[in-house]
């Protein structure tokens, strides 16, 4: 299943297989990008966004897309930064509240079988505020 789709963001054109909205080299970018906040956040435990915005000069708006990507988490749990997309609630990590997730199970197990959220392990937490 691939297609021909414009990197988000460089805008070349490349071949897709569906899951990654990146060219091949910006992914590897973005993969760095996300090591160096690893890295960071073990240095710096309980970092603030922002402080780890300005100190790697990222954007707000890519860390943001990880914690959608639910490859980083929010330590607190009420926050006002991440929120879930059905419901309106504030969450620590990817895309809904753990009720909405839950509602929402039997469905996605249908669309993607087997596939299970296997986040915990790579998972570093950050402070929102
Ligand atoms: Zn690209
Ligand atoms: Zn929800």
């Amino acid at each position: 299943m691939q297609e021909l789709r414009n990197c988000e963001r460089c805008g070349k054109l490349y071949r897709s297989n569906g899951f990654y909205k990146l060219c091949p080299s910006c992914w590897e970018f973005d993969e760095f990008d996300f090591r160096r906040i690893k890295e960071y956040l073990s240095n710096h435990p309980g970092a603030k966004i922002f402080e780890v915005s300005t100190a790697l000069d990222i954007s707000v708006g890519k860390i943001k897309r990880y914690l959608r990507e639910s490859r980083l988490e929010i330590i607190e749990k009420e926050n006002r930064f991440l929120f879930c997309d059905k419901c309106g609630k504030s969450i620590r990590t990817g895309k809904y509240c753990d009720e909405c997730y839950r509602s929402m199970q039997k469905t996605l197990t249908v669309i993607y079988p087997g596939s299970r959220r296997t986040r915990r392990s790579t998972v570093v937490s950050f402070k929102s505020v």
